[in-house]
């Protein structure tokens, strides 16, 4: 069965969507969803099938915000149970990048009107893609509404036809994908349910968020098979505080932290490399000691986290080249400081002593470990008791509640020696590598393969590995090894109480994904903007082609 494109359709749909502002965290994130449900609940099949709108809440959530799920079943042959998910996130990041021209930036032809009119005051990129006449400007408009309006109306063209379609679709529009996926992440135990109530044949998950040059000048346009994960691997340090008047007595954490960051900031030896496809080195997201006022003593404690993308390590393999990397960072710092009190100790004449510290790296989970042995199930009830206090504090976020444990957790130890404990900070995606080894696996390598081939365009289409922007594609899947996935969850602080990832689902989902994006330029800029013709006339055509071909017997 051949679907129909329509261009002018996905135009207005991404323009309706536009005009909804939907600021992720914020109670607009509900309207748009709305407006999703609206679209949905006046097409004709959900009239009849209103069980196939499901509305999913985010549980316990401060602004009442909900994804939508809608199942549309094909009516030719019935016991047809292949189904392709697609999912699309309706929620942006905010406008405070829009100057003057925040009225404007839910507005995308009076935004790129206006922006016409200033034309000279723009980058000279910026200014070239005005000249084409081939450019919408507005806030989600690329990041991600274009998206949604590609799925929107294709189910729209489908349900024409719906007696002549064999296969099920199922579209999840879902919230706060921009903050921490709350949306994405309550959906995934619904697509279990729903496979299971169905007996759904699931083929694979297709996202439509966007895709942009990778480089400056680059022409090609990209459809990319599997996704980038992300790790935060996050270190807890403990020195010897000392008064400045005696430096040598002391050992500083700030040094430890700095050393830590030296060796793994933007460290290439860190990137992973997948059939020739390299992540981003790690960088460092936060580094501070953690000494709150300002006196003459020097700090106790620091700490510090970074991002780490991955193509292929998994949580217990990152872990332990940390805490190797820990291990030799102390050591060298031993050394340093040792080096510099000897030469100091000669320099006034005095005896050469070494510095009575040792190395000691360990994990969150053998730190927890110690103390338990120590304090026996008393530990338990007592972290219990902090835990509820933490959680009711809104001003303490997943990441200042996983540093909260570890700092507690040491502090009840009785061994106050130096040490780095190495662990994770939230949240964690896991990477996913389409490599061909299941029949799935082939089938949507071989459907994404058939699609960007069979396209007719100008334009230079290519299809890679990896979607290298941090997704909600991450959570179609986990690693099924246990100790891949022990290592995460013990070693995250937090994980369960604050922090909830569907590992189990996930791990059951087990989906091979895609993205399939429009394209466009600088998400997340005031000078988002998306590019028509690619946006409306061929992505639509490589996600409709995917979809067929996931359905079909290709
Ligand atoms: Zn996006």
């Amino acid at each position: 069965m051949n679907i129909e494109i329509n261009p002018e359709r996905i135009e207005e749909l991404a323009i309706m969507l536009t005009r909804q502002r939907s600021i992720t965290e914020t109670v607009e994130e509900q309207l748009v969803t709305e407006k999703v449900t609206h679209f949905f609940k006046d097409m004709k099949y959900y009239k009849e099938h209103p069980e196939d709108l499901i509305t999913v809440p985010v549980p316990n959530d401060p602004w009442g915000r909900k994804s939508v799920i809608s199942v549309l079943r094909g009516k030719k042959a019935a016991e047809h149970k292949k189904t392709v998910i697609l999912i699309g996130h309706t929620d942006t990041v905010g406008i405070s990048d829009y100057g003057d021209l925040k009225e404007l930036a839910h507005l995308p032809y009076e935004l790129t009107a206006k922006l016409t009119e200033r034309k000279e005051q723009l980058p000279l990129d910026v200014q070239a893609d005005i000249e084409t006449g081939q450019y919408l400007f507005g806030r989600g408009i690329f990041d991600m509404k274009a998206g949604n309006a590609i799925i929107m109306s294709m189910m729209e063209e489908i349900e024409k036809n719906l007696d002549e379609f064999a296969g099920n679709i199922i579209y999840c529009a879902v919230c706060d994908e921009e903050a921490n996926s709350a949306g994405m992440r309550s959906c995934v135990p619904k697509l279990v349910e729903l496979r299971e109530k169905n007996q759904f044949d699931y083929t694979a998950l297709i996202n439509t968020d966007y895709m942009t040059s990778e480089y400056p000048g680059d022409q090609y346009k990209y459809v990319y098979v599997g996704t980038v994960g992300k790790l935060m691997p996050s270190f807890y340090v403990v020195g010897k505080e000392t008064h400045v008047g005696e430096a040598f007595k002391g050992l500083d954490p700030n040094q430890l932290v700095a050393e830590l960051t030296r060796r793994i900031n933007l460290n290439t030896d860190l990137c992973d490399i997948v059939e020739g496809e390299v992540t981003l080195p790690p960088m460092s997201l936060k580094q501070q000691d953690l000494k709150p006022e300002y006196s003459v003593q020097t700090a106790k404690t620091a700490h510090a986290f970074y991002n780490f993308a991955t193509h292929y390590s998994t949580p217990d393999k990152v872990l332990e080249k940390m805490q190797g990397i820990a291990m030799e960072a102390f050591e060298a710092v031993l050394e340093a400081v040792n080096e510099q009190y000897k030469k100091y100790s000669e320099l006034n004449g005095r005896t050469i002593e070494t510095l009575p510290f040792a190395a000691k790296v360990m994990t969150y989970r053998e730190l927890y470990d110690a103390v338990r042995s120590e304090n026996g199930p008393e530990l338990d009830e007592q972290l219990e008791l902090l835990r509820q206090r933490w959680l009711l504090d809104e001003t303490i976020d997943d990441r200042d509640y996983a540093l909260k444990e570890v700092e507690w957790l040491q502090m009840m130890w009785t061994n106050q020696a130096p040490v780095i404990i190495t662990y994770f900070t939230p949240p964690y995606y896991p990477h996913i590598y389409v490599e061909g080894k299941s029949q799935q696996e082939q089938k949507l390598l071989k459907a994404v393969e058939d699609a960007v081939n069979t396209t007719e365009t100008d334009y230079q289409l290519v299809y890679k590995k990896f979607f290298p922007y941090i997704s909600d594609l991450s959570y179609a899947a986990a690693p099924k090894e246990m100790d891949a996935v022990d290592a995460l969850k013990q070693n995250m602080p937090g994980f369960g109480v604050k922090y909830s990832l569907p590992l189990e689902d996930m791990q059951q989902l087990q989906l091979p994904v895609v993205d399939i994006g429009p394209f466009g330029k600088d998400s997340h800029k005031f000078t988002e903007r998306l590019e028509k013709n690619y946006s409306f006339n061929v992505a639509p055509v490589l996600v409709q082609k995917t979809v067929m071909n996931l359905l079909g017997d290709l």
